[in-house]
This record gives structure tokens, sequence and C-alpha cells, in this order.
């Protein structure tokens, strides 16, 4: 696997570039995961209080995304 941020064919909503992936991290969802478990159910409970998150970002304006890996 490349360290290189890898296009994801996604584009960016604020300026429309394209977004890259940083790979996979772990979130700490910490003293909020009720409200993490509001929205996401089932994935909030996942581990020890963090979630797997996909690291995406614009290198156009700089924004930074998160986004739940796809899970067959
Ligand atoms: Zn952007």
């Amino acid at each position: 696997m490349s360290d290189e941020p890898q296009p994801t064919g996604e584009s960016c909503l604020r300026c429309h570039g394209a977004l890259h992936t940083l790979g996979e991290t772990d979130l700490r969802t910490g003293g909020s995961r009720g409200a993490w478990k509001l929205i996401f159910g089932e994935w909030a409970e996942l581990g020890e209080g963090t979630m797997r998150v996909e690291l995406l970002a614009c290198p156009r304006c700089r924004r930074l995304e998160l986004k739940l890996p796809d899970r067959s």
C-alpha cells in the first residue's frame, strides 16, 4: 500500500475538488457515545469508545471529511 493520498473519485462538498483518502483511523467517540448511537446505531457500539472511520481530505480548500468505511 502506498502512503500517497489516493483519489477517491468523490468530490469535495465545498469546492468540488477531488477528495483524497488518507486511510482509516480510530475516532474516539468518548462521552458523547449516546449521540453517536442515535445517528449511527450499532456502528457506535464497535470498539471501546472508538469508531473506525475513513479520513478524506480536499487538498484544494484543506477541508477534512470523515466517512464510515464500507463494511459488508
Ligand atoms: Zn474542497
